[in-house]
């Protein structure tokens, strides 16, 4: 069982690769696909969904189980219900093309269906990517036993094998989930990096490529001085709604007002940038590691306080996810990188702890904000 274990997942590890390479190949955004690319994901992941179907792995001499459920639930994650339910109808379908149309098929083939409903359902709610996965896995899991009940008489066998599909789909899922958020990760960098430098960025601050030469020159600088430099990473919470509900050029003018937020409560001779997406950066030289979190949690607060208005007349309010870190307080190694990362890092704690929020790396002594600061 080990060694079809074993296969099965790097079957799935290479198909990820190949989405993955696919869609930094095509330059698509997995933030905002069109209706075609999630028809494509769909049909894409519902072959995949086929292909594992056809690699299961035996739980006893005539029993079998396969994670064809999990690339469902990485087609909701990604790209929406759309392409869940169009790889749930083609696995469903599939099921009763390769095995025969048979009462049990069509129980089974159901089932796959309920489940890429399901998934689809919960990749609209705000939890974050890991969350959504692992909810989904146990709704699959609670369909998965209903259909083993009505399918298997020996209650006995019907159990061990729903355990045994338990354990290694909750492990497989888990796995999964980080697999593919690193190649998520790693395409968004890509992008960014590829689109081509902005000069007249509409925020009219610096952007992703100014931004990463501006920080190794102060990084070599602050440590050439053995001086401090402090980096603020910023995020808009849930941006993709405003999009959604009033359109990419009210996003747009979210962020050139946040942009403008950002550098009415920095310093003035901190360096505010906007890196990509909704995504801003402030570099802050000679910071001690109080200061670094009060500018941090002026500006988080600011956010909160502003009121942003759209061309409609339509007055939003939003909230702003933060990391920091600081040269030389938090850092070990002495690159710029780690800096970046490590504040990186801190806003991806923020996101998954509640969002709206400053995170600091360790090593520095948070002050006491009314705001309760990681
Ligand atoms: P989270 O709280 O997890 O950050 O959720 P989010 O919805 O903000 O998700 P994320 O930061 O991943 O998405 C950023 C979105 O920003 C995705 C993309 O559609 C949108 N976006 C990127 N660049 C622009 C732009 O120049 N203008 C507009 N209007 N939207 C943009
Ligand atoms: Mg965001």
């Amino acid at each position: 069982m080990l060694n079809s274990l074993f296969i099965n997942f790097c079957i799935l590890a290479t198909f990820l690769y190949i989405s993955g390479w696919l869609t930094q190949r095509y330059a698509l955004s997995m933030d905002t696909p069109s209706l075609k690319v999630k028809i494509y994901a769909g049909i894409l992941f519902g072959l995949i969904g086929q292909i594992m179907m056809l690699h299961s792995f035996p739980i006893d001499m005539n029993l079998t189980a396969d994670l064809r459920h999990l690339v469902m639930m990485v087609a909701a994650i990604y790209f929406g219900w759309i392409p869940a339910i169009i790889s749930g109808l083609l696995i469903g379908f599939g099921r009763m093309v390769i095995f025969g149309v048979s009462i049990s098929s069509v129980i089974i083939g159901s089932g796959m269906l309920l489940i890429a409903v399901i998934s689809g359902w919960i990749s609209t709610t705000r939890l974050d990517r890991m969350t959504k996965m692992q909810i989904m896995n146990a709704g699959s899991m609670v369909i998965h036993l209903l259909v083993i009940l009505t399918n298997m008489t020996d209650h006995e066998r019907a159990f061990i094998f729903f355990i045994t599909q338990l354990v290694v789909s909750t492990i497989a899922a888990a796995l999964l989930c980080l697999l593919t958020e690193h190649t998520h990760a790693a395409n968004k960098l890509l992008l960014q990096i590829n689109t081509p430098a902005a000069p007249g960025d509409m925020t009219n601050l610096s952007h992703l490529k100014q931004f990463e030469q501006r920080l190794s020159e102060r990084f070599l600088e602050a440590q050439h001085f053995g001086e401090r430099l402090g980096l603020i990473i910023v995020d808009i919470d849930h941006f993709k709604k405003i999009n959604d509900t009033y359109g990419h050029e009210a996003g747009d003018a979210v962020l050139l007002q946040l942009g403008n937020v950002m550098k009415e409560h920095a310093r003035s001779f901190d360096e505010v940038s906007r890196s990509g997406g909704d995504e801003f950066t402030v570099l802050v030289p000679e910071a001690t590691p109080i200061e670094m979190t009060a500018i941090a949690e002026r500006i988080r607060e600011a956010v909160e306080k502003h009121t942003f208005l759209l061309h409609s007349g339509t007055k939003l309010h939003l909230t702003v996810s933060v990391g920091v870190a600081v040269h030389p307080d938090t850092m070990m190694a002495r690159q710029a990188i780690e800096l970046l990362e490590q504040a990186d890092q801190e806003l991806y704690r923020a996101k998954n702890t509640g969002r709206n929020k400053v995170c600091i790396a360790p090593g520095l002594q948070p002050p006491n904000f009314g705001v309760p600061l990681q």
